[in-house]
């Protein structure tokens, strides 16, 4: 038995399932999930002492590549002057500046502890500005685990939400309508309809929880005129985006411009921050400027602003997302050539420093439906085939890939080099 297998049984026997977040149990690609200890760059290093070329990391957050020297002083330091005060901190303001410049549309901004958090405070605001309570979300986003979000459609865009897990109250999903990502006819439809009693349209404005599918041209601007129309209040999510797709996230590359947006991730540089904000006058409903309640013990803890500031400060230094994009660009270029050589059907995604991977014939793969129709057991035996051979892709087929900027030819090369024969195992 490996150590890996060793600390997985380990761990079953206290943690529900043996880790603390469902995906990474390898469900969707069987196996078990490789335990970790360490990581430099573009690399992992697991308890066995194998070493791989990291395309999660961590799920975003770690763009600059891990263990960045600067990312660690600041938190070093941070660390030797105190953990938490459950009080202002200079930082604080200094990391939330940052982020609006980068950021315009959130004219103000509060910090709070991860993505579920941002998204959920965002909707009770919007729900307590409008006084509306009904939500928009579309099929395929995620937008983190509170009880509005965790919502499936019902048959048709119109019928009752239906909740997503047992726990989440009926009465509550019922508020949630789940539309078809980049259709904006039934979104028009819905407006048209119930447009007066809706809140808010939530969305990822490039899908990155349904691997990776960028919005359809046209489809951002028309929920944002709906919104204008009927006074509903767009949220931009960009837990996944932000930061990464470019500097100012997906409403700059996209130039669309939401009313508020959530952040997280790549905003705590690896430790747990997310954020949300946006207009002066719908941000000003919350507590404690009024009535919108929201709080947190940790919101705003010290050393997780100063590992968001370090890693903002050097990802805005410039042609980073140029880098970034290029980088991803080459390896989708690289892994489409070795699929056609070894006659798979393959096509990939890619939006800045986000991609997709799909095995499929389908040649635009843009919505929820044609995901579901994509080949997953191959994806499955490409995963494990990549892991093999020192690579470490996402455990899904349903996530998007992440790439950082300490990704060297070096890493690419041996991407493909081990793409090569994992491609060659699926014949
Ligand atoms: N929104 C989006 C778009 C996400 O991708 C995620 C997490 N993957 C979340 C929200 C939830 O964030 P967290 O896991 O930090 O709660």
């Amino acid at each position: 038995m490996s150590r890996s297998e060793e600390l997985f049984e380990d761990a079953q026997t206290v943690i529900p399932g043996g880790v603390n977040s469902p995906v990474r149990a390898f469900k969707g690609v069987g196996g078990k999930p490789i335990f970790f200890k360490k990581a430099r760059g573009a690399h992992l290093y697991d308890v066995d002492g194998k070493e791989y070329i990291d395309y999660i990391g961590s799920w975003g957050p770690m763009i600059l590549g891990h263990n960045h020297p600067d990312v660690i002083a600041a938190v070093r330091d941070q660390a030797l002057a105190g953990l938490s005060f459950g009080a202002p901190t200079e930082l604080e303001t200094r990391l939330a500046k940052m982020v609006r410049e980068m950021v315009p549309s959130m004219e103000l901004l509060r910090m709070v502890n991860s993505g579920t958090e941002a998204t959920m405070s965002a909707i009770r605001l919007a729900r307590g500005f409008t006084g509306r309570d009904r939500i928009v979300k579309f099929e395929g986003c995620y937008h983190g685990h509170s009880d509005s979000l965790l919502v499936k459609a019902g048959s048709g865009a119109l019928t009752l939400g239906v909740p997503n897990s047992p726990g989440v109250p009926a009465a509550l999903a019922e508020k949630t309508i789940t539309l078809a990502y980049n259709n904006l006819a039934e979104a028009e439809e819905t407006f048209n309809q119930v447009g007066d009693e809706i809140a808010c349209i939530i969305i990822e404005p490039v899908a990155g929880n349904m691997n990776c599918i960028p919005p359809a041209p046209g489809f951002l601007e028309g929920l944002r005129a709906l919104c204008d129309k009927y006074n509903a209040v767009l949220i931009f999510d960009e837990v996944m985006t932000g930061f990464r797709v470019a500097l100012g996230g997906a409403q700059a590359y996209y130039g669309v411009k939401p009313d508020l947006t959530t952040l997280g991730k790549i905003i705590g540089g690896g430790l747990p921050v997310g954020a949300f904000g946006g207009r002066k006058d719908i941000m000003k409903h919350l507590a404690p400027l009024g009535p919108v309640y929201q709080a947190g013990t940790l919101s705003g803890n010290p050393l997780a602003m100063a590992a968001g500031l370090a890693t903002l400060e050097n990802l805005s230094t410039h042609g980073f997302h140029e880098a970034l994009t290029e980088k991803t660009a080459q390896l989708l270029k690289g892994l489409e050539e070795k699929a056609e050589v070894a006659g798979i059907p393959f096509t990939t995604s890619q939006v800045g420093g986000m991609f997709g991977l799909f095995f499929t014939d389908q040649k635009n793969v843009d919505c929820f439906a044609k995901v579901m129709a994509c080949d997953t057991d191959r994806y499955a035996k490409f995963f494990h085939g990549m892991l093999d051979n020192g690579v470490y892709l996402a455990p899904s087929a349903f996530e998007a890939g992440f790439i950082s900027i300490a990704h060297g030819q070096a890493e690419l090369d041996a991407t493909l080099k081990a793409a090569e024969k994992a491609f060659a195992r699926l014949n």
